[in-house]
């Protein structure tokens, strides 16, 4: 088994949303987790910590119990999460705002017979067979929202984790239910990576390649490889800026079963 894994802010200036773990239990298996915290609009959020602690938290949690609790569905896992994670902050923080912390989820987890996969919001899954074909893991709701409204703070606010909008993990376990989750027989699988959007611009947003393209940059350069390739193209003056940010939190992690 080979893993690789990296996380590069959008700027300088501001902290790391994104969060990514491996890890490789005892039992054997694995687990992957890739969040990518929302930046609330103007800043106001109701929180007193921000989306790197609640992306740290939650991340944190879903690792903990993937790892350990290989009796739980994947979809039990993130509720459970989502919960700890609430719990941490409801007596200090306003956790109705509408803003509050909130983030997209991938989590895969393998053993011997299954690998099992959770998609939440417009981060990515990317499974590759034995013969090399690659299945792209999408939710794709956010995508469905017209972009004239996606420039608007109050209508897509109206969206956010609303029926008929987009759901990402913030404060209500509830949402576990609206993931895209599902298992492909291991034997089916021979790699496996999530990538945030800020990494996954390079096939969707840039169009360098398709996802299978993308998997054999991680394979070849690795994570960090396909963020370096990402950012030269952000800074290529020829190019037009890739909707609102110039720059966005990238992280990528790959794994060979
Ligand atoms: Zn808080």
């Amino acid at each position: 088994m080979h893993i690789d894994l990296a996380s590069a802010p959008g700027s300088e200036e501001r902290p790391n949303e994104d969060w990514v773990s491996a890890a490789i239990p005892a039992s054997g298996g694995g687990v992957l987790v890739a969040l990518d915290g929302v930046t609330p609009p103007s800043g106001e959020d109701g929180c007193a910590h921000g989306v790197p602690w609640f992306a740290a938290r939650l991340g944190g949690r879903l690792t903990e119990l993937s790892g350990s609790r290989r009796d739980m569905p994947l979809d039990r896992i993130l509720a459970e999460s989502v919960r700890a994670t609430a719990d941490a902050h409801r007596d200090t923080c306003d956790l109705s705002h509408v803003r509050t912390p909130q983030a997209t989820v991938v989590v895969v987890r393998w053993d011997e017979a299954y690998v099992e996969h959770l998609v939440l919001s417009d981060s990515v899954l990317l499974l590759q067979a034995p013969e090399g074909g690659v299945t792209a893991v999408l939710d794709d709701r956010l995508d469905r929202v017209p972009r004239e409204v996606l420039r608007s703070v109050a209508a897509t606010d109206a969206l956010r984790n609303a029926e008929g909008g987009f759901f990402t993990a913030a404060a209500d376990p509830a949402v576990a239910s609206r993931a895209v989750t599902g298992r492909t027989p291991r034997g089916q699988v021979r790699a496996v990576a999530a990538l945030t959007d800020g990494a996954s611009r390079w096939t969707d947003t840039f169009r360098e390649g398709d996802w299978a393209e993308c998997l054999a940059v991680l394979r070849k350069e690795g994570a960090e490889g396909l963020i370096g390739r990402v950012r030269a193209i952000e800074s290529d003056p020829s190019r037009p800026p890739a909707g609102y940010k110039r720059h966005d939190d990238a992280s990528a992690v790959y794994a060979e079963l």
